[in-house]
C-alpha cells in the first residue's frame, strides 16, 4: 500500500499538458489532476511520483502478459533491425503469414481466413465491411442492416459507433450514423441477476428479440448481427446461460451472419483462447486486437469462415483484380507480427492455463466485497470482474472517480465507467496479487464512500 501523505502532487504545470486532447478523458479535470505513469514491470506501473500501481486491468485490456515482456521485447527488437516494415497491399512477408497460420491454428474450428488491422475499431468496421459484401456476393444484396445490441461497444470508427449501444459515445454523432442499425436489447437487469458467479440464469429469453428485430424488417434485409460475448467496455455484462446460443440459432435460421467482438476476450481472456469456445458457440466472423500483441505494437484484425473468403475469391473479374477494395498501410506489420508471434508462444506455452487457474481465486476475491456499503453489484467471467457502485445523487460517475483515486492512494490501477469499477487482471499474476487487489479495493471502496 502506499502512503498518500507522501505522495507528491504534480499540480497542472506538466510540460506538454497544454498540447494535449486526451482520448475517452475529461481533460479539464484530468489537466487538474494529472496522472501519469513513468514505467512498467510484469503486473506492475509506477507512476512518474514513483508510486507502484497494481495493472488492475492489464492496461486497457491489452496487456495480459504484463508489461516489459522480455520474450516479446526481444522479438520486436531482432525484428526491426531485419524487416521493419513492409507495404501492405501486393505484398507480404512469411512472418505476417504464419502469424495468421497460427491465429487460424487457435480461433474455433471452422474460421481459417485472418485479415489484419491495426485495431479494434478498424476489425469491427472491417468486418461490417466484409458481411456485407458477402452478402451482395451470394446475391443478397438487399441485407444492408446491422443489429448490435444496447449497452455494446465495438469501437469508434463510424461503422463500430453505429453497431454500439453506449449513448454518450453515439449522442454527439447522431445524423451520420450507418442507417439501417438496429439494437437487441441489453440483458443487464440487477433486478434479476445482481450477484451472480459466472453467467446469470435468467434472461435468454433476451435473445429472441431478435425474432422480433427480424419480423420488424424481414431477414431479407439484414446483413448481421453483431455482439460482444460480455459486453467488457460497459462493466463486464455476462450472457445469460444460453443466450448467444439462442443467437446464434436464430441467424443461422434466417441466414444472417454472426459476428462475435472478441476484442477483449480474445487470446485468453476466458481460460480459452476465445470466448467462442468459452461458451461453445461459433461466430461467422470473429473480431480481435489488443491481446493479440500483447498490446504492445497496435494490431487488430478479423477471422471469418472459408466461405466468406471465398465468395470474394469468386467475383466475376480478371485475377488480378482487387478482390476486397479495403485495408491498412499496417496492415499485419512486421513489428506486430513479431509480438504477436512472442505473445502467442507466451499464451499458448501456459500463459492461457496460467488465466484459467485464476479465474476461482478472482471469483473469491470480489465476492467477498459483498456486502461493503456502497456496493450493489459484483459479477464475473473468465478472468474479468465488475462491481458497480451506488450513484452519487445527480453526480454519476463521481463515485467511481473518487474510487479509482483512492485506488491509486492504495497502490492499485482501476478501471471505471459510469459507477462500475471492471477488473481484467493479467494472466501473470498470482493468486496473492488478486487478493491483495481486492484489499485495496475494499479500502478505495470505503475512502470514497467515507468522502
Ligand atoms: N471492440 C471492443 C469489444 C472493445 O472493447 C474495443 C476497445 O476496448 C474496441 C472494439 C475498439 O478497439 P480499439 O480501441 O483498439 O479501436
Amino acid at each position: 500500500m502506499n502512503h498518500p501523505e507522501q505522495v507528491p502532487t504534480l499540480g497542472a504545470s506538466v510540460a506538454g499538458l497544454e498540447n494535449s486532447w486526451l482520448p475517452f478523458t475529461p481533460n479539464r479535470y484530468f489537466h487538474e489532476h494529472p496522472k501519469l505513469m513513468a514505467s512498467a514491470q510484469g503486473a506492475y506501473y509506477t507512476n512518474v511520483q514513483g508510486q507502484k500501481l497494481f495493472d488492475a486491468l492489464s492496461g486497457l485490456w491489452c496487456c495480459p502478459l504484463g508489461h516489459a515482456h522480455a520474450g516479446i521485447a526481444a522479438a520486436i527488437s531482432r525484428q526491426v533491425l531485419e524487416l521493419d516494415y513492409s507495404p501492405a497491399f501486393q505484398i507480404s512477408n512469411p512472418l505476417t503469414l504464419n502469424l495468421a497460420r497460427r491465429i487460424a491454428g487457435l480461433a474455433p474450428e471452422g474460421l481459417d481466413r485472418v485479415f489484419f488491422t491495426n485495431s479494434g475499431s478498424e476489425a469491427v468496421d472491417t468486418a461490417l465491411k466484409i458481411a456485407y459484401g458477402y452478402q451482395r456476393l451470394r446475391g443478397e444484396g438487399s441485407r444492408t442492416r446491422f443489429i448490435g445490441r444496447e449497452k455494446g461497444y465495438h469501437g469508434v470508427g463510424f461503422g463500430g459507433m453505429s453497431v454500439g449501444g453506449m449513448p454518450a459515445n453515439r449522442k454527439m454523432f447522431g445524423p451520420v450514423m450507418v442507417p439501417g442499425v438496429d439494437h437487441l436489447p441489453h440483458t443487464y437487469n440487477l433486478s434479476e441477476m445482481a450477484f451472480s458467479k459466472g453467467m446469470p440464469k435468467w434472461g435468454a429469453h433476451l435473445a429472441d428479440e431478435l425474432e422480433r428485430i427480424v419480423a420488424l424488417h424481414d431477414a431479407s434485409t439484414i446483413a448481421a448481427v453483431i455482439v460482444e460475448p460480455i459486453q467488457g467496455s460497459v462493466g463486464v455484462v455476462v450472457p445469460p446461460e444460453g443466450y448467444l446460443q439462442r443467437l446464434r440459432e436464430i441467424c443461422t435460421k434466417h441466414g444472417i451472419l454472426l459476428i462475435f467482438d472478441e476484442v477483449i476476450t480474445g487470446f485468453g481472456r476466458m481460460g480459452t483462447p476465445f470466448a467462442a469456445q468459452f461458451f461453445g458457440v461459433t461466430p461467422d466472423i470473429l473480431c480481435f486486437a489488443k491481446g493479440v500483441t500483447n498490446g504492445i505494437i497496435p494490431m487488430g484484425g478479423v477471422i471469418v469462415r472459408e466461405e466468406i473468403f471465398q465468395a470474394f475469391m469468386g467475383i466475376n473479374a480478371p485475377q488480378y483484380a482487387v478482390e476486397l477494395c479495403h485495408g491498412f498501410t499496417y496492415s499485419g506489420h512486421p513489428m506486430a507480427a513479431a509480438a504477436g508471434h512472442a505473445a502467442l508462444d507466451a499464451l499458448e506455452g501456459g500463459a492461457i492455463a496460467a488465466a484459467a487457474a485464476l479465474i476461482p481465486v478472482l471469483e473469491e476475491t470480489i465476492h467477498n466485497l459483498r456486502g461493503e456499503p456502497g456496493v450493489i453489484d459484483i459479477r464475473n467471467i473468465g478472468l474479468a470482474a465488475a462491481v458497480d457502485l451506488e450513484p452519487i445523487a445527480g453526480k454519476p460517475g463521481a463515485r467511481a472517480l473518487k474510487t479509482f483515486e483512492a485506488g491509486i492512494e492504495e497502490g492499485v490501477l482501476l478501471r471505471f465507467t459510469a459507477d462500475t469499477i471492471a477488473m481484467g487482471p493479467p494472466f501473470i499474476s498470482t493468486p496473492d496479487e488478486i487478493r491483495a487487489m481486492g484489499d485495496m479495493l475494499r479500502r478505495a471502496i470505503r475512502s470514497a464512500m467515507a468522502a
